[in-house]
């Protein structure tokens, strides 16, 4: 294994063992730390333990890779996820950091380089899967070497209350024991009550430090709308991210097929992505989307753990997600490079019952499916809000916003409200009077007065509630039942085949105690939905103008060509922040170019020439 040109020599002029500050800056090329990485680094540092629970994009690799170069001996970093492994380990390489992969994919002589590697104290990072680490042969070659840290990255995985559960985090505890004084840290993203618990106890992390920072992404753009002609209003969206790279979400398999399909006859590059495709069209659409482009990737939710692709600029769901936690996270991927990024969403009330039915049939516990069912309810309450997006977001994880964040589309285009008490309680009558036994469909069906085989066959166009609420649109009927399934006021029976049922609360609705108010609906069909148009494209380049975009689209093709050359992703040469730096700032020198945010010495030695003649090319 080569020796580390960014660490194996000190800049002259100085001795003694690099600061993590140093290594920021001369490895990283940042300039300083970021809000709490400097708190974490110096508790592990320390050799103390961590929990790290900061949203995506708020940078908690660095929070172990930079102890693990400062303190002697190997970083060992816990990752779930072979796949995306090799794109790590190249990244560090990139940065000249001495880092390796053991997974089943290597061969023996590999296998015995990392093994070497290891022994003699040249490895700075070492990645290993959970099933791993655990196992004799793992600890055995490790036994004598210097462990600088253990970093348990993706750590929600061992909570059964979370998405992700991987049962062999579970014997991740025993690192403890095994390996008493080397400072253990656990990383995610997730962070609600419930999983924080769990990792601490799980992870024997009783000693550790909690971090947190607020889970806000401000550079995300939350847009939710009502579902009516799903397809259309997909490419009404993706006009708005022409040329960017996004994740659509479907929730089946079939659907993720369809829509791939379909994009892709409508000029759209599409791949799809779940986990019943074939492994090797698999890995090769995730390659894909890493490696090139304005590729949309379509996905059920087996896609996008570990993605740490930075410019994903849109997330689109066409079904509602189970929760706000699986919401918050499969959106979270939008935007980690911190440029303005897009969360959209399509939704309607067949999703509540769909959901609703998996839930049902899921053979959890009792006990697990109400809180399955109040997960649920909370989404679609977020759904169905007259208020700010973010502010109902970052509320149901605990954390105060002011609201009116002036990037969602409540706060973009405000939504009227009506009084719908007389409405609710119109609604509300036509579920009791047929028996809680019919669906939405049939009970506006009912409403407006269609007389149709069911209607009549059940004797429902001789109540009074037929015909009683002509008044109202039958669009406007559903949008009232599902705000009043958000309200808490009716439920879903599943059972029943998604019969609504009266809530206790309603009776408070029928004695005029309790009064309504229902967010109008806005007209979909034809219009951009959050009227912020185009032109909030979000794109990395809508902050370039004229001269200065032409050279960043230039230095996007050279950076193409290198990543091309060296098999990995554009980011990893570096990420769309830098190019944008040097397409403003145009460096003319390697000295200005080291001044550039993303620009350490190694990626300077490697590339800096490269990009140098082109910034020059452009100024001629
Ligand atoms: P996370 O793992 O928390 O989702 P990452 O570690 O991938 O986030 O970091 C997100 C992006 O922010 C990366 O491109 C990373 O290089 C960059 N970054 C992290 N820390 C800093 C910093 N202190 N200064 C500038 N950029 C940073
Ligand atoms: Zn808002």
């Amino acid at each position: 294994m080569p020796p580390s040109p960014a660490l194996a020599h000190p800049p002259s002029g100085r001795s003694g063992p690099d600061t993590p500050l140093d290594v920021l800056r001369r490895v990283y090329g940042y300039a300083a730390f970021r809000g709490q990485q400097a708190a974490v680094v110096e508790r592990v540092m320390a050799g103390g333990d961590a929990v790290v629970l900061f949203p995506t994009g708020a940078g908690k690799s660095l929070c172990f890779q930079i102890p693990a170069l400062c303190r002697p001996g190997v970083g060992i970093v816990i990752s779930p996820l072979i796949a995306l492994m090799r794109d790590q380990v190249e990244a560090l390489k990139q940065l000249g950091i001495r880092a390796a992969a053991l997974n089943s994919s290597l061969t023996r002589e590999e296998f015995a380089e990392v093994r070497r590697a290891v022994a003699r104290g040249e490895l700075d990072l070492l990645y290993v899967t959970p099933e791993r680490i655990v196992t004799p042969g793992f600890q055995d070659m490790i036994g004598g070497a210097r462990i600088a840290l253990f970093a348990i990255d993706e750590a929600h995985c061992v909570s059964q209350w979370g998405h992700d559960f991987r049962p062999e985090y579970r014997e991740l505890g025993a690192l403890a024991e095994l390996h008493p004084g080397v400072p253990r840290m656990a990383l995610t993203a997730t962070a609600d009550p419930h999983t924080r618990e769990d990792i601490i106890a799980r992870l024997r992390l009783e000693a550790a430090e909690v971090f947190t920072t607020s889970f806000d992404r401000p550079n995300i753009a939350y847009d939710i709308v009502e579902r009516d002609q799903p397809r259309q209003q997909l490419l009404r969206f993706l006009a708005r991210h022409k040329g960017s790279s996004g994740i659509v979400y479907c929730l089946s398999r079939a659907k993720v097929e369809d829509t791939a399909d379909w994009l892709n006859g409508q000029g759209i590059r599409a791949r799809a992505y779940h986990a019943g495709m074939d492994r090797a069209l698999r890995d090769a659409s995730q390659d894909a989307f890493l490696k090139e482009e304005g590729l949309c990737l379509v996905a059920t939710v087996a896609f996008g753990m570990g993605i740490d692709k930075p410019n994903v600029r849109y997330v689109a769901h066409l079904d509602l997600p189970g929760s706000v936690e699986a919401y918050y996270q499969e959106t979270g991927r939008a935007g980690r490079d911190g440029l303005p990024s897009e969360a959209w969403m399509a939704y309607g009330m067949a999703d509540v019952i769909q959901r609703g039915r998996m839930i049902d049939d899921s053979g959890a516990a009792d006990a697990v499916k109400r809180v399955e069912r109040a997960k649920l309810n909370a989404l679609l309450a977020i759904c169905e809000t007259p208020g700010c997006r973010r502010q109902a977001i970052l509320a149901h994880f605990g954390e105060a916003h002011g609201g009116q964040c002036g990037n969602c589309d409540t706060c973009l285009k405000p939504v009227e409200t009506w009084d719908g008490t007389d409405a609710a309680i119109k609604a509300l009558a036509a579920v009791y009077r047929t028996g809680e036994r019919f669906g939405a469909g049939h009970l506006i069906d009912v409403l407006t007065g269609v007389s149709n085989e069911k209607t009549v066959r059940f004797g429902h166009t001789d109540m009074p509630v037929f015909g009683a609420g002509k008044d109202l649109a039958a669009k406007t009927w559903q949008s009232v039942y599902r705000q009043l399934l958000a309200a808490g006021l009716v439920s879903v029976d599943h059972a029943a085949y998604g019969a609504l049922k009266l809530e206790p609360e309603a009776r408070a609705v029928f004695r005029r105690e309790r009064e309504v108010r229902f967010r109008k609906d806005r007209p979909t069909a034809g219009k951009a939905s959050t009227g912020r148009g185009a032109s909030a494209s979000a794109s990395a380049k809508s902050a370039l103008q004229g001269g200065d975009l032409a050279l960043f689209e230039a230095l996007r093709a050279a950076r193409l060509d290198i990543a091309r050359e060296l098999a990995v992703p554009p980011y990893v040469v570096f990420p769309d922040t830098t190019l944008i730096a040097f397409a403003t700032e145009r460096p003319a020198s390697r000295s200005a170019l080291l001044g550039i945010s993303g620009v350490g010495q190694s990626k300077l030695e490697r590339y800096g020439e490269a990009f140098l003649n082109v910034i020059r090319e452009h100024r001629e």
